[in-house]
């Protein structure tokens, strides 16, 4: 007897939306199967060299029976086939958020021809079909199944007896609708299933058969003929392939939307064989900032699908990189953990980094616009991999980073930089914050102005430990703009403060030893205009890199060394001043405002805001006293 079972969902509602469909695009049903069942065999073939169970057809093969009397087209492979847990956890239920995510999408576009994008190409059978039969057989299983739908809203299920593995997808076309101009009995007709494997399916590397009538002297013969060339479009002559082509095959093949913003197709031959076809995307995927992203390009050896996801084959600083690698040279019966010692491998990893990033480069040179839309969505995984390993790719990757500045907000390279900088200046200037708009907030930024010096502006959490690693640019130094006060300030200002800090030695010492437990050193500053007091860092760790840190794991004990830097034109310095002769017992209550004063400026959490808040208390009762 065979069980019944619901379909879940939003199973269900993409099959109403595809049994009751108003759309245009039918044609692709056929498509969508055919890259099942080749996908199917990929999966055969790829286990049969690592799994004992199953074992490799002897020619793989799809083959599509058109039964013109019975109205019934099947499309049959001899793939991997679906165990009765897989036709109910594939089929009966879209498990992943495809569907969902394919159906709000649908809402807006309106265009069936995204099905392949989303995973649920099967269900586009019922666009033609009034009831889909499959029956298939899997190593894994005792017996075959037959699952068996209407597309409305249940399936049924039951073991049958098959002998061979792989899976045959029965549809039994739906009644001509005159009135719509529907033809669904047109495909069964040959010239139909020609036509449409050639136009959607050529490069499927697997033979697509069918029986076709000859005429020969007025004899009819039936033969069986591929349909398809076979050749991948990777291994195309460029003329052959528009770049439409390309961009159709990456939005199938790699779940896109979009068109990508970059495709590069290279072959090399020599000492090293191999083409490779990959494509730089528009956006990031949403999990490729979590752990969730799995970087990889498919590997192909002469066509044949070896593996998914090759990690081996993508430096982390390229992740966002999509597509594959067919190579003549790699042996298909590698495991893959031979695949990941493979010296072939390696070198051809080497060689798609040298051509990825010569490819970035040239969009750099040739066409600013793209490349900025480049640099928007992966700039900071280029940052990242300057950062990484302690800087081993920093000389690859230094050229590809821009930032905007204090002058400017349009993006400019390093190079750049230092094609504008001013004779006199020694050093690559930045400043960190969390926006533009907060840095250019920054009383620091005045000195540097008259100076007429352009500031980098950092504002990923990533820029300054990658000015760590890089230190300087074409032997240019990075400099913060808060470490470099003297860099900024004329002899005549150096003098006065130099002057100040021995009028005030006292004060100053007396300041840095209510503070002993917070910063480094308390010093005068010449920079400051408005502002009483800033929080600057010593050598090394900035704050920021602090705050950053500090959200890490592991990583809390990490602390900048502070500096406090105050005003000495400022009222408050000269009330301090005044209460260090009077009542010098008060100077530590007030230091410790100030610099708690400080952190909050510059956007930190108070070192301990008890204290902070005791203290505060009692100024007021004080000053309510008097
Ligand atoms: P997608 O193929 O994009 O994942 P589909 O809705 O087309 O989405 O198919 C759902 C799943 O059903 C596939 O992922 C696969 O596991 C299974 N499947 C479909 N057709 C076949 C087939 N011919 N042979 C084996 N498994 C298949």
């Amino acid at each position: 007897m065979a069980k019944r079972k619901y379909f879940k969902t939003e199973s269900k509602k993409l099959l109403d939306l595809m049994v009751n469909s108003i759309y245009t695009h039918k044609d692709i049903f056929l498509r969508e199967l055919i890259s099942n069942a080749s996908d199917a065999i990929d999966r055969r073939h790829y286990r049969s060299l690592t799994e004992d169970e199953v074992d490799a057809a002897e020619a793989y093969e799809i083959v599509i029976h058109r039964d013109e009397d019975n109205r019934r087209l099947t499309i049959a492979d001899n793939g991997i086939g679906l165990t009765e847990e897989e036709l109910i956890n594939n089929l009966g239920t879209i498990a992943e958020s495809g569907s969902k995510a394919f159906l709000e999408k649908l809402e807006q576009q309106k265009d069936v021809e995204l099905i392949g994008q989303f995973g649920v190409g099967f269900y586009s059978a019922f666009m033609v079909a009034e009831k889909v039969d499959i029956l298939t057989r899997s190593p894994f299983a005792d017996t075959g199944y037959r699952w068996s739908s209407t597309g409305e809203a249940t399936y049924t299920i039951e073991p049958v007896e098959k002998a061979d593995i792989g899976t045959h997808v029965v549809l039994h076309l739906r009644p001509d609708d005159e009135e719509n101009d529907e033809t669904y009995s047109d495909y069964v007709k040959e010239h139909t299933i020609r036509r449409l494997v050639k136009k959607y399916s050529d490069y499927v590397r697997y033979p697509i058969k069918t029986d076709v009538t000859k005429k020969e002297d007025d004899e009819e013969t039936t033969v069986t003929e591929t349909l398809n060339t076979m050749i991948p479009i990777w291994k195309k002559a460029k003329t052959d392939v528009k770049d439409e082509d390309f961009n159709d095959f990456y939005k199938r093949q790699y779940h896109d939307f979009d068109d990508p913003l970059h495709t590069i197709h290279t072959t090399v031959e020599g000492m090293l064989t191999y083409t490779a076809l990959v494509f730089i995307p528009k956006n990031p995927p949403q999990d490729f900032y979590t752990d969730q992203f799995e970087k990889g390009l498919q590997l192909y050896s002469k066509g044949v699908f070896i593996m998914d996801k090759n990690k081996d084959l993508l430096p982390e600083h390229f992740r966002f990189v999509k597509g594959l690698v067919d190579s003549a040279d790699l042996s298909l019966n590698l495991s893959r953990e031979m695949l990941q010692h493979d010296r072939q491998l390696k070198k051809i990893a080497t060689h798609l980094e040298k051509k990825i990033k010569n490819e970035l480069e040239k969009m750099l040179e040739n066409d600013r616009d793209k490349y900025l839309e480049f640099y928007r969505a992966f700039g900071k995984n280029i940052k990242y991999g300057i950062y990484d390993n302690f800087g081993a790719k920093k000389d690859l990757l230094q050229d590809l980073v821009m930032f905007t500045t204090d002058q400017s907000d349009a993006y400019i390279t390093l190079g750049e930089y230092l094609e504008r900088k001013k004779d006199d200046q020694k050093a690559i200037y930045y400043a960190t914050g969390s926006s533009r708009a907060h840095i250019l907030s920054q009383p620091q930024l005045d000195a540097v102005k008259e100076k007429g010096y352009e500031v980098l502006m950092f504002t990923d959490d990533i820029d300054e430990f990658m000015v760590h690693i890089l230190q300087s640019y074409q032997d240019v130094p990075f400099k913060s703009l808060k470490q470099s006060e003297s860099d900024f300030l004329d002899e005549e200002k150096k003098d006065a403060l130099k002057t100040k800090e021995n009028d005030y030695k006292k004060l100053l010492k007396a300041i840095k030893k209510a503070l002993k437990n917070h910063v480094k050193d308390v010093k005068l500053s010449g920079r400051l205009k408005d502002a009483p007091v800033c929080l600057v860092s010593g050598e090394g760790m900035s704050l920021e890199m602090e705050k950053v840190l500090k959200t890490l794991p592991n990583q809390h004990g990490l602390k900048a060394e502070r500096i406090l830097e105050i005003n000495p034109d400022h009222d408050l310095f000269a009330a301090l001043s005044r209460m260090h002769e009077t009542r010098p017992e008060k100077v530590d209550d007030y230091a410790n405002l100030l610099y708690q004063q400080a952190l909050l400026i510059e956007g930190y959490e108070i070192d301990d805001p008890v204290d902070f808040s005791n203290r505060m208390v009692k100024l007021m009762v004080e000053a309510s006293d008097k």
